[in-house]
């Protein structure tokens, strides 16, 4: 069968390679993967800049975000990334692995095991996601949209630390990370703004079909003008995890879900420290998701308009040609790898 392969930390080592079927153990199931969504981290793998093989092996088999079909019911499933620390630490013996605490998990595609971007993967059925197939191919949005689910659940339980409710979310990016952030505060029933560079296109269209507000320009300006209680921070440029912080409205919560490349830029510590501590706000850090935020994906997708959720997917690529996938376009917001129906 052939696997999208790369060597981590060596650029340029991307290929289709041909590997053994996999043979299930027990308590696994042969999933036949339909539609593979591709991300930033895979791009950062392929530039050698992130990922790890598995122990002994010089490849690792990219991809994280599946959807794919059982081989033996035909039933669509998802599939969960990270899998705890063999130790475990607190936290993954509870089954909260995406807040693991040794730093030792590993994680489909990424970390130490190989991912789903192959013609037939395995997967434990505790780590597979009943996808309903009213869904359909959009399931594949569940991964992406777990880290988000999660996101938001971390910003609900710290806000009830205090009285207020909030009511206003400003989400910077409106690549598929942001605008699932956008989807899922509508949803919540806030007012929801986005901000990003593009100024016309799918980005600025998807955020007024969602009924959210588009602003383009600078991040201080559109945080002055929305005074926004709740921000996620969805792309990791320094000038915006700053600017997120800033000239947010009281109690406010700040979640930073990017991650940066390094960046010198000179920041007013000084004045952050006197915003953050005179009005009770809260900065946090956000990644991976477990079962439970997998399954809130789901239904939060489900949820909404397909029709929408559609326009997140902006471009199909073939398997034979996958590594264009992750050649970025102004105009893609999720790519997809499609795999031949065998
Ligand atoms: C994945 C997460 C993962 C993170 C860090 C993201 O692209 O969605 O599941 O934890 O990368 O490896």
């Amino acid at each position: 069968m052939r696997a999208m392969t790369v060597i981590p930390g060596q650029p340029g080592s991307a290929e289709l390679t041909d590997l053994p079927e996999p043979e299930p153990k027990d308590g696994e199931l042969l999933v036949e993967p339909l539609y593979l969504g591709v991300c930033g981290t895979d791009r950062e793998i392929m530039e050698g800049a992130h990922g790890e093989p598995p122990p002994g092996r010089e490849r690792l088999v990219l991809g994280h975000e599946l959807l794919g079909r059982v081989k033996d019911t035909g039933r669509l499933v998802a599939a969960i990334v990270r899998r705890p620390d063999p130790v475990p630490c607190v936290c993954c013996a509870k089954g909260e692995w995406d807040m693991c605490r040794n730093g030792q998990y590993t994680e489909r595609g990424i970390k130490a095991l190989d991912g789903y971007g192959a013609e037939l993967v395995s997967v434990e059925e505790e780590f597979a996601i009943p996808v309903p197939d009213e869904l359909g191919t959009l399931g594949v949005l569940t991964e992406p949209a777990s880290i988000l689910a999660k996101a938001w659940e971390q910003v609900e339980r710290i806000g009830t630390r205090a009285c207020s409710s909030h009511e206003r979310v400003l989400v910077t990016g409106a690549g598929p990370i942001g605008l699932l952030a956008a989807l899922m505060g509508v949803q919540r029933g806030l007012e929801t703004h986005v901000l990003d560079r593009a100024t016309e296109g799918v980005k600025p269209e998807a955020v007024a079909a969602l009924g959210a507000r588009y602003h383009h320009g600078d991040i201080t300006d559109v945080s002055k003008e929305c005074e926004p209680d709740v921000v996620i921070e969805c792309t990791g440029v320094a000038e915006l995890v700053a600017g997120a912080m800033r000239h947010t409205a009281p109690g406010a919560i700040v979640c930073l879900t990017g991650v940066a490349s390094s960046r010198n830029l000179s920041v007013d510590v000084g004045a952050l420290n006197n915003e953050l501590v005179l009005e009770n706000d809260v900065v946090f850090g956000s990644v991976n998701a477990n079962r439970r935020h997998f399954e809130q994906a789901v239904e939060s997708l489900r949820a909404a308009d397909p029709d929408w959720i559609r326009r997140l997917i902006t471009r199909t690529v073939p398997l034979d040609s996958w590594q264009d996938a992750l050649e970025k376009g102004d105009d893609d917001i999720k790519v997809v790898v499609e795999f031949p129906q065998r």
